[in-house]
């Protein structure tokens, strides 16, 4: 091993979206704090990642975020991201579900449940049963919650916003730990429909709040152009910050008052040492440390995902809209797909329309798996049976995404519990990224955001760098 070393105000391995907005709000914060970033693959952005070919744009993850997140409004301001940022508004852009091999427009009005035709009368009236019904103890799953709660006729549309988010399974994701929110209102109010409408109430008195629905939001070269802005921004303005891809961490350990970080070939010291990884991959590396207790699960499951993209000949009649999610029930292949030229412009040559077709997720990883001829030919049939499309693409392109989407599953409320105890016992030690503070983008933001706050609160950041006491290789 090679003996040099060097010595960080902060260490963050996971050069992802956590781990890039993590050393950008570092360094707008305290330029002269010395920042390393430790990155196992050659590319960094990780879950981030857009491919251009054949004029498609195509996302590999993420397909955007909304624009109702204050953390994230201010960093892509603060990126120069802001002015080019494509919006598409929830209020402008349907969104479709699949009931018995037909598309239903999901209405956009407030209360969908209750002006959706996909309810009938009867499971309109059971959603009422809400008002009366005493709070569901323990940790109830999506499913057995919503159905207590709303009755079974919510289902699909609980496993389609489920899908749609997670890609997850309504029988396994447990409520509480995906929205708390609902089960705050639930306990406060006694009802959740109680809780909803003096929310509802409240905003519409308080004439300073916008009423107006958020927009999805992407960018004119994707999703990547986010991470790859802000490693070019954090490279060119700051030499106080190191960037190493191509480096896995192997272990960590406390050494007096830093923390040592041992990687493929040397090891570094730092004051702070930040975990922006998904949660397995954080856990693969803590749990070898013997100094800190063991996690009480030693992975979440995780649900894969392949994008089938598509591009045909814009014949106009494919539906306005963001594009439509398929519930279990309906036994379809796909999970659902996504209209991608209605939400943002540019993503296919001109005179086509791009239709990325979503397959897999925890239900079904059988067919992620599955041969790319098997694949494209069962998402072939399956959407030729729902859209108005005519003949083969002119253009297709199968996408495995990188990583899986982390599953809030049994055991995940420990999870947090140990995470929370793991960080107040070891100063100077944070864990954050997917799957820890939520799944989605702006979740990671904010988690970034608040990592650094307690960073920068820390007395010890905010010292010289200690040297190391005494370096044993
Ligand atoms: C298929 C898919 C679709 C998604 N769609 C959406 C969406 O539409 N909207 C939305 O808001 N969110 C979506 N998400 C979630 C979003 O992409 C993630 O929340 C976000 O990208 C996670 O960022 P991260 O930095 O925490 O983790 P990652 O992006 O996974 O980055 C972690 C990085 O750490 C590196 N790493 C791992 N182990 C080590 C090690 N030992 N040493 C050094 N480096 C290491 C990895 O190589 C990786 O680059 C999606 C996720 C997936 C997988």
């Amino acid at each position: 091993m090679n003996k040099t070393y060097k010595t960080y105000n902060t260490i963050i391995i996971g050069a992802g979206l956590s781990g890039l907005s993590l050393a950008w709000f570092l360094f707008r914060q305290n330029p002269n704090h010395r920042t390393l970033l430790l990155e196992k693959e050659k590319r960094v952005g990780g879950a981030v990642r857009t491919y251009r070919e054949e004029g498609f744009l195509i996302e590999g993850g993420p397909h955007g975020f909304l624009d109702n997140c204050p953390e994230s409004i201010n960093l892509l301001k603060d990126i120069g991201l802001d002015h080019v940022a494509q919006q598409a508004p929830l209020e402008l852009f349907s969104r479709y579900i699949c009931k018995e091999n037909r598309l239903h427009r999901i209405p956009l009005e407030p209360f969908p449940c209750l002006r959706t035709k996909i309810l009938g009368p009867l499971a309109k009236f059971r959603l009422l049963a809400d008002l009366w019904k005493k709070p569901l103890s323990g940790e109830p799953s999506v499913k057995n919650w919503a159905e207590y709660r709303f009755g079974t006729g919510i289902l699909p549309l609980v496993d389609a916003a489920l899908t749609g988010t997670f890609s997850g399974d309504p029988e396994r994701i447990k409520i509480d730990a995906i929205m708390p929110g609902l089960r705050h209102l639930e306990r406060q109010h006694g009802s959740v429909l109680m809780g909803l409408f003096k929310k509802e109430l409240f905003t519409v008195c308080d004439k300073q709040k916008s009423k107006k629905p958020p927009a999805m939001q992407n960018f004119p070269e994707g999703m990547e152009q986010l991470t790859l802005t802000l490693t070019g921004q954090l490279l060119n303005n700051t030499e106080h910050c190191d960037l190493r891809s191509d480096y896995e961490v192997r272990s960590f350990c406390k050494h007096g008052k830093l923390w040592k970080v041992i990687g493929p070939d040397n090891v570094n010291y730092c004051n702070n040492l930040v975990f922006a990884l998904p949660v397995n991959a954080a856990l693969h590396i803590i749990n070898k440390n013997y100094q800190i207790p063991p996690s009480p699960i030693t992975a979440l499951p995780t649900a894969r995902i392949v994008n089938v993209a598509l591009g045909y000949p814009d014949t106009g009649q494919f539906p306005a809209g963001f594009g439509y999610l398929a519930p279990e029930q309906e036994k379809r292949f796909a999970l659902g797909a996504m209209f991608s030229n209605n939400m943002f412009p540019g993503r296919s040559p001109r005179g086509h329309v791009l239709l990325e077709v979503l397959v897999g997720g925890r239900r079904h990883p059988e067919r992620v798996r599955m041969d790319d001829g098997k694949l494209l030919a069962n998402v072939l049939r399956d959407i030729s049976q729902l859209l108005p499309i005519s003949g083969d693409p002119v253009f297709s392109k199968i996408i495995h995404a990188g990583s899986g989407i982390p599953q809030l599953e049994d055991g995940y409320l420990g999870l947090l519990e140990w995470q929370k105890r793991v960080m107040v016992e070891n100063p100077g030690l944070h864990i954050c990224g997917s799957g820890w503070g939520g799944i989605g983008i702006n979740d990671m933001i904010i988690e970034a955001r608040r990592t650094v706050d307690s960073i920068i609160s820390d007395r010890i950041c905010n010292r010289d760098i200690d040297m190391p006491e005494s370096i044993y290789f």
